[in-house]
């Protein structure tokens, strides 16, 4: 994602005055002040589109209730600390309310702040439907406008992977996406609540949504993590319900 653009001087600074430079010691030194880096960080996590029922998330509050979930946050904390000496993104694995998004959103937020690097949230639907909603029949593109950010940001969060229903057209755009990235070794974390290999009769896998291609790209890409565990919000409705 292009980052250049100058960050906002605060005149209210107690370090600068609103110069962006501040003094080090009593010499006459000065170096970038800290309100600077703060106003950049500010910005990034402002452009990074969580969204509003996630802002609360970091790892802290991520409580492991199985030992998937507790390998799953380790996982995290690992990528965060190697970032971006690191090779590979994430892709969260397991059912409904486990916590895979408060994890990609954790890291996500981790990395803006602590690393001060740009990435963005997107959930797979509302990306399809910005592309779809932008396309153009007569020229047969998209707006570059929707994709570039998808595109370029140096760590992208793509959730619900797979939700769409698997046309033709969600498989070219998706695979698009991803090769894009691979290509330009940019690293992206996943989610999806389809599982790699089904556990009942007749249930759908990532496979039959995405298609084996991809499945596979993926898994070169990105270190899988399975969470399994019981509904978060439930077990939370269950534990806060009053007769
Ligand atoms: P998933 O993406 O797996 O469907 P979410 O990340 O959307 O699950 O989790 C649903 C809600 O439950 C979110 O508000 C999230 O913050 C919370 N949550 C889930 N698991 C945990 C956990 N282990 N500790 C704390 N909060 C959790």
């Amino acid at each position: 994602m292009n980052d250049s653009k100058p960050a906002p001087v605060d005149e209210a600074c107690p370090f600068c005055a609103g110069s962006g430079w501040e003094r080090v010691g009593s010499e006459a030194v000065v170096r970038r002040c800290r309100c600077v880096e703060q106003a950049r960080v500010t910005r990034l996590l402002a452009e990074a589109r969580v969204p509003k029922r996630y802002e609360h998330c970091d790892l802290e509050s991520y409580v492991p209730n199985d030992p998937t979930q507790k390998k799953a946050k380790l996982d995290a904390a690992r990528f965060v600390e190697k970032y971006p000496l690191i090779d590979v993104g994430l892709l969260f694995l397991g059912p409904c309310g486990v916590g895979k998004t408060h994890l990609a959103v954790s890291v996500l937020k981790q990395i803006i702040v602590e690393k001060g690097d740009s990435g963005i949230f997107y959930d797979f639907r509302d990306l399809l439907r910005d592309i779809q909603s932008s396309w153009n029949a007569v020229s047969q593109s998209t707006e570059y406008d929707v994709l570039r950010p998808v595109l370029t940001a140096n760590l992208l969060v793509l959730d619900e992977l797979g939700a769409n229903k698997p046309t033709e057209w969600v498989r070219d755009t998706i695979a698009h996406i991803i090769n894009c990235r691979y290509n330009e070794k940019r690293l992206t974390i996943f989610t999806s609540n389809y599982p790699d290999a089904a556990e009942r009769p007749g249930e759908e896998t990532l496979t039959d949504r995405i298609g084996a291609r991809l499945r596979s790209r993926l898994w070169e890409m990105c270190k899988v993590v399975e969470i399994r565990g019981k509904d978060f919000r439930q077990v939370i409705k269950q534990a806060n319900y009053r007769f």
